[in-house]
C-alpha cells in the first residue's frame, strides 16, 4: 500500500516536470568539473551551480589541511559536543568568528554546528517559544521555514523586502518576544535583505533580528565578514546564522550573537544538545579556510568575483534585448547568485538540458523552491572561473534564445 501510494506522488511529480536526480562529480568542485550523468556516462562539465563562490573548495591548503588535521585528531567527533564531540579545533573556530563579529555585536560569541541547516532550526525553534512572535520573509530559505514550524511562537508572514509591511506588522503586535527573520542573501533570487532598514526596525518595536547569511559569508565586505561587514551593522540585536560549506570551501555552520543567546541557545537548542559535533579535521581546516578569507588573495577574489557578475549581467541584459520576444528576465542581484527567470517548468527543464548536452550545467529551478510560473536557471559564479568561461555562458544562451525565438515564430 505504502509502495503504490508513494509511486502515484512520484508519478505525480513527474507530470509536473518536477522530477530530481542526483549526478555523481568524479573530481573535485571546480568551475570545471568531471560529472557523470543520469545515462551514467562521466563528461567534463562548466558547473554554473556550485556555491563554492571564492573557490576555496579545491584549494590545495584546504586539502594539506584537512590531512593534517586527520593526522591530528582522526576522523570522527564521536559525540556530540557537550558530551566529548567538542574539541580544541572547534573551539578555535568558534573563537575566531566571535572575534570576528565582536566589531559588530557586542559580547559576540558563536556556537558550531554540522550544517546551516541545523543552524537555521534551532535558532528559531529554540528562540521562537511560546512568548514569542516571529516575523518571517517570504522569501525566507527551507531551513528557516522548517524553524517556525518547530517553533511554539505565532509566525507572521512578511512580503519579500517589505518593510512598511513589516513595521505594521510589528507594531500591531503585542508578542513580548519579537523574533525578525531573513535570509540576508536570498538564495533563489540573489538580492540583498535591506538589512540596514530592518535593524532600525528591530530597535523601534524592541525585535531581535535573526540574518542568514548563508550566500553571503565570505563574498560580502571587503574582509568577506558577509552582511554586516557589508551594511556596516552594529547591535546587540544582530543574530547571524553563517554556514561554511560555501565559500568557506568546507562544511558546517555557526550561529553568533550576544554571549546570552549563545548560552541559552547551547542550553536549550535540542539539534545542538541530541546531534554528533562535526569532525574535528573540518574544524581545523575552517582555520586555514578563514585565513584565506581574510588574506590577499580573499580580497582578489572577491574582486574578480564582482566583475564576473558585472561581465554576466551585461552579457545577458544585452542579449535580452536581442530577444524581445522571449518572456525571459535577470534577476536584479548584487551577488554571485544571478537567476535568469525562464518561466515554465518544462521551459526551464528543456534549457537546462540544452545547456548540459553543450557541456554547461546550469540548473533549472522550479516551484515549490520558486513562485509558480518563475521557474528558472539559477547561474551562480565561482572566483575560479574565468571571463572566457562566462562568454561560453553567454554564447549558449544566444543561440538557445535564438532557436527559441524562431520555433516560437
Ligand atoms: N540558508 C540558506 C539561505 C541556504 O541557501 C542554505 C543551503 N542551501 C542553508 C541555509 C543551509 O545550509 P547548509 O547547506 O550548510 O545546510
Amino acid at each position: 500500500m505504502l509502495l503504490e501510494h508513494l509511486n502515484s506522488k512520484l508519478r505525480a511529480i513527474a507530470a509536473q516536470d518536477l522530477s530530481r536526480f542526483l549526478r555523481e562529480a568524479e573530481s573535485p568542485t571546480a568551475p570545471h568539473q568531471w560529472v557523470r550523468g543520469a545515462d551514467g556516462i562521466a563528461r567534463e562539465l562548466l558547473m554554473f551551480c556550485s556555491n563554492d563562490y571564492l573557490g576555496l573548495a579545491a584549494h590545495p591548503r584546504i586539502a594539506e589541511a584537512l590531512a593534517e588535521g586527520a593526522r591530528l585528531y582522526g576522523g570522527g567527533s564521536g559525540a556530540s559536543p557537550l558530551v566529548s564531540g567538542h574539541s580544541v579545533a572547534h573551539k578555535r573556530v568558534t573563537d575566531t568568528l566571535a572575534d570576528w563579529f565582536s566589531a559588530h555585536i557586542p559580547k559576540a560569541r558563536a556556537l558550531g554546528f554540522c550544517t546551516g541547516y541545523m543552524a537555521n532550526l534551532a535558532v528559531v525553534s529554540a528562540l521562537g517559544d511560546g512568548d514569542a512572535e516571529i516575523f518571517s520573509e517570504a522569501l525566507n530559505h527551507a531551513s528557516l521555514i522548517d524553524g517556525t514550524r518547530l517553533a511554539k511562537a505565532r509566525v507572521t508572514r512578511y512580503g519579500h523586502a517589505d518593510v512598511a509591511e513589516l513595521r505594521a506588522l510589528l507594531a500591531a503586535s503585542t508578542a513580548k518576544i519579537k523574533l525578525i527573520v531573513t535570509d540576508a542573501v536570498f538564495s533563489m533570487d540573489g538580492d540583498i535583505a535591506p538589512l540596514p532598514q530592518l535593524l532600525a526596525l528591530a530597535e523601534e518595536f524592541d525585535a531581535w533580528l535573526i540574518v542568514d547569511d548563508a550566500h553571503g559569508f565570505g563574498v560580502l565586505g571587503q574582509r568577506g565578514r558577509g552582511a554586516l561587514e557589508h551594511f556596516d551593522l552594529h547591535s546587540e540585536r544582530l543574530i547571524v546564522v553563517g554556514t561554511l560549506g560555501k565559500a568557506a570551501g568546507l562544511a558546517g555552520a555557526f550561529v553568533v550573537a550576544h554571549e546570552t543567546i549563545t548560552e541559552y541557545l547551547l542550553q536549550a537548542a535540542r539539534n545542538y544538545i541530541f546531534s554528533t559535533a562535526s569532525p574535528p579535521a573540518i574544524e581545523h581546516a575552517l582555520l586555514t579556510s578563514f585565513e584565506l578569507i581574510e588574506s590577499e588573495l580573499g580580497q582578489a577574489r572577491r574582486a574578480h568575483l564582482q566583475a564576473l557578475q558585472q561581465q554576466l549581467a551585461k552579457g545577458i541584459e544585452a542579449l535580452l534585448q536581442r530577444h524581445r520576444g522571449l518572456p525571459w528576465q535577470l534577476a536584479p542581484s548584487e551577488t554571485p547568485v544571478r537567476p535568469l527567470i525562464v518561466g515554465g517548468n518544462a521551459e526551464v527543464m528543456q534549457l537546462a538540458a540544452r545547456l548540459e548536452r553543450e557541456g554547461l550545467r546550469v540548473p533549472g529551478i522550479r516551484p515549490p523552491t520558486v513562485p509558480k510560473g518563475e521557474a528558472r536557471l539559477r547561474i551562480t559564479l565561482c572566483a575560479t572561473h574565468t571571463a572566457a568561461d562566462v562568454d561560453r555562458l553567454l554564447a549558449a544562451l544566444e543561440a538557445a534564445a535564438s532557436d527559441m525565438e524562431r520555433a516560437a515564430a
